[in-house]
């Protein structure tokens, strides 16, 4: 089945369609960085709003920067911006569903000043992000990186940009000078306290244009803060042949994900938004404690998991949660370690939550990929797990895990598994830093490394001899040795 706009009321009747009228919808969102996971999570969302009376302005522009996006761009233009989402359950049984709600798309490319005009316009009233952890060019300080070559250009070329800040920047100043009223600007990326992070990045690249541009931009941009929750695997060759067979939809963009999906936001939308809050998302007024839960449970059990699991040789995380062994690491994380510091909250019952955590991960239709997992570490470590440790650390708790992570996050960055497979190292944005470690024989590099790990690993003795025993035990024992020798009981 060809799936297009000519061609949707002809979709085998097993694909579920929203149940809205597209062709009334117009774009009210702009949202930058149209990947996998936006088309899971805040797409679906829009797409059950839509189908409420009322909502037909807040569709959405789907909008891409990055040459990566290319094939993308190809796939939507020639789909309009159609495309199916297979949602699997750990039972093996599943949904699959076009998704209407994108009824524009750019690729910025193509003509920066299409993007430009668009976010300038008044019926544009969201602009969404999902760029990355590290897109948002922040240290561990907060300060935003203004050498960054992206920014740098964007700065000298305001009405030609290549980034995000660019283009948001670029917007606000046109609706600023024309009395139009800025958009609110929504982080769904997986960062703590994500809308503060990105109002950071976008008033530091603000100042550097103009001080009363970022004082009106602070005054009157809303930035609200949201978590963000559903595991959406990059679509692979096996993945798209699989969606093929299942949908019997000839989508050249098909994403596949969990049956799960959460959202969690705060309602600073000073110019509307769509009624989100009738179809499933929670709105609460301060997100931090959900925040908190889902990036030391979820994200840090992703990336403790990813390193050590690869190096093992697996590639799937559902056989590493069928792995007896990698099981009792992660429960053993969530239970000894991330778990102990966090308190249940309406909506989200930490034990309940933490079960089925593992129960998703494990998932075996959804076939997630630990190499998907193992990208930018760099930026990620210091999010996801620091937190953990420095607890634990404060309270004299065991740090095992941790040390045995980090030291197989060290292993990792040789490039390559104990099979001898070599894969190459995504850190798009450590990178620079952690070429000293890809390059050294020591494994004291990495623990010197304060933006990756922070400054309390290196000061503290205890931690630094265990992580250099455990290095060196996966050097001459490999990973899965190393970590039942931790565990003897998971084996
Ligand atoms: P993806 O690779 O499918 O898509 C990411 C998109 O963002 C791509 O279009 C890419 O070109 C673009 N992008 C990356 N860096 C950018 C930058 N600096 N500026 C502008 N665009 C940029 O990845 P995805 O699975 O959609 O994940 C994207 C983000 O969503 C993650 O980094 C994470 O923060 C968040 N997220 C993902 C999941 C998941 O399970 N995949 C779950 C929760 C949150």
């Amino acid at each position: 089945h060809t799936l297009d706009q000519a061609h949707l009321s002809t979709l085998p009747a097993a694909i579920v369609r929203p149940g809205h009228d597209r062709t009334k919808v117009r774009a009210g969102i702009a949202h930058i960085g149209v990947g996998g996971f936006h088309r899971a999570h805040q797409a679906i969302y829009t797409d059950r709003a839509l189908a409420r009376p009322g909502q037909e302005g807040w569709g959405i522009c789907g909008i891409n920067l990055l040459p990566q996006d290319a094939a993308m761009a190809v796939a939507m233009k020639k789909q309009n911006g159609l495309y199916t989402v297979s949602e699997m359950a750990p039972d093996g049984s599943h949904v699959s569903r076009v998704v209407e709600c994108m009824v524009e798309y750019l690729y910025a490319p193509d003509s920066p000043e299409a993007v430009l005009a668009k976010l300038s316009h008044p019926d544009i009233r969201i602009v969404s992000l999902t760029i990355t952890e590290g897109g948002y060019l922040l240290d561990e300080h907060g300060r935003f990186n203004l050498e960054h070559p992206t920014v740098a250009h964007d700065l000298a070329n305001p009405e030609a940009p290549q980034g995000a800040f660019g283009y948001i920047v670029g917007a606000l100043e046109r609706r600023r000078k024309a009395g139009v009223k800025p958009f609110t600007v929504m982080s769904c990326d997986n960062l703590r306290h994500n809308g503060a992070q990105a109002r950071r990045a976008v008033v530091a690249f603000a100042r550097a244009r103009s001080p009363e541009l970022a004082e009106w931009i602070e005054r009157e941009v809303g930035f609200p803060n949201g978590m963000v929750d559903r595991i959406t695997p990059a679509t692979d060759a096996a993945a798209r042949q699989k969606l093929r067979e299942l949908t019997q939809v000839d989508d050249a963009a098909p994403v596949i994900c969990e049956d799960f999906i959460q959202w969690v936001l705060e309602d600073d939308f000073r110019n509307g938004r769509p009624d989100w809050h009738e179809v499933g998302v929670m709105f609460t007024k301060d997100v931090s404690p959900y925040e908190e839960a889902k990036i030391r449970l979820l994200n840090a059990s992703h990336t403790m998991l990813s390193y050590p699991a690869y190096l093992s040789g697996l590639r799937k995380v559902d056989d590493a949660l069928h792995d007896k062994l990698f099981f009792s690491y992660l429960r053993g994380f969530l239970d000894h370690d991330a778990g102990v510091w966090l308190k249940s909250l309406p909506g989200l019952d930490i034990e309940s939550y933490k079960d089925t955590l593992l129960r998703r991960f494990g998932n075996r239709a959804v076939g997630d990929q630990l190499a998907r997992l193992c990208m930018d570490g760099g930026s990620k470590i210091s999010g996801f797990v620091l937190p953990t440790l420095h607890a634990i650390l404060e309270n004299g708790r065991p740090y095992h895990r941790i040390a045995f992570f980090l030291a197989a996050y060290d292993r990792y960055l040789k490039g390559k598994d104990e099979k001898g497979e070599a894969y190459p190292i995504n850190e798009p944005n450590a990178r620079p830093l952690l070429e000293k470690v890809m390059a050294s024989d020591s494994p004291m590099t990495l623990i010197q490394l304060k933006e990756v790990v922070g400054t309390q690993i290196p000061a503290h003795q205890g931690f630094v001899e265990l992580y250099l025993k455990l290095r060196q035990q996966i050097d001459t024992q490999g990973v899965v040795a190393t970590l039942t020798s931790l565990d003897p009981a998971s084996k």
